[in-house]
């Protein structure tokens, strides 16, 4: 069995949030982890060192996940780097606020690039050495408006969450033979810049953390922990599940 000290992550969106949450749990575990990240380079930076600190490796890599040329050139780089990558975790993702009544193409194709097509080219990236050495984990971050209802006016990232949940599985299907697993998580509502604008309504948290039988909202490292099981070594016969994690949702099961 793979040990974590074999481990070589890449997370996509790794510099903050959930993503940032999640690099520093698999680097604590011993995996040596890339920060992938588009524009801030000081976060990454800054979490690279603190990894590097606390005795862990870590390197950052600017690229643009929409770009598939780009996450190629990344994929090629950090297997150069730290060796070769055996845990890819999609989290890089973007919400553009939208409904039928504001649908506006050009933001819904933006926001579909980078949830959904990001998806796709990293997994492309790395799974062709991960079908040769045929071990990996694939992990995806869905969201829980990919099933259900979430924030007001959020229909077409909802969307495109729904095809995030949907590709997992087939993804799944495809590379299963391979050795590959491919899950996803579906966090509900985390403390994150994400969220950070519709936090600035104080009543807003309170309504939402009532909404959870856990009675909070949940912090990026509620999701990592769930990240950090479906990528370990010991998880290879769970595969194709999309696990919601969200403090339980009461609104999901009719009892809002
Ligand atoms: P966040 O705090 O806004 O951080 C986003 C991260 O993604 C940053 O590291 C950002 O890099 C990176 N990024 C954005 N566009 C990118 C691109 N085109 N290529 C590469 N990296 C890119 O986000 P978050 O709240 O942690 O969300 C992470 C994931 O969880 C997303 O997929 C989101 O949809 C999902 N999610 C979030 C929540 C929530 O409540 N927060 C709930 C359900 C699902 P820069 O720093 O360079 O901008």
């Amino acid at each position: 069995m793979m040990e974590w000290r074999d481990q070589v992550a890449v997370v996509t969106g790794g510099s903050r949030g959930i993503g940032r949450a999640t690099a520093r749990l698999l680097a604590s575990r011993g995996a040596a982890v890339c920060i992938n990240y588009i524009s801030n380079g000081e976060p990454a930076e800054a979490l690279a060192r603190e990894i590097g600190a606390a005795g862990g490796r870590a390197v950052t890599a600017a690229a643009d996940v929409s770009d598939a040329e780009q996450i190629r050139r990344m994929v090629e780089r950090i297997e150069g780097e730290l060796g070769p990558i055996t845990i890819l975790v999609n989290n890089a993702g973007i919400i553009t606020a939208g409904t039928l009544e504001t649908f506006d193409s050009e933001s819904f194709e933006h926001m579909r690039r980078i949830n959904v097509h990001g998806v796709i080219h990293a997994t492309l990236a790395v799974v062709k050495g991960m079908r040769q050495r045929r071990y990996g984990r694939i992990v995806n971050v869905s969201s829980v408006a990919g099933i259900g209802t979430a924030l007001p006016g959020s229909t077409f990232y909802a969307a495109t969450k729904a095809e995030v949940s949907l590709l997992t599985r087939r993804f799944a299907l495809e590379l299963g033979p391979q050795g590959i697993t491919v899950n996803a998580v579906a966090p509900g509502f985390v403390r994150t810049d994400m969220t950070e604008r519709v936090r600035r309504d104080p009543d807003f948290e309170r309504r939402l953390s009532e909404r959870a039988m856990m009675r909070r909202i949940g912090e990026p490292e509620d999701v990592a922990n769930a990240i950090g099981f479906l990528a370990a070594p010991e998880s290879g016969w769970i595969t194709a599940q999309v696990l919601t994690v969200d403090g339980g949702r009461t609104d999901f099961i009719g009892h809002a």
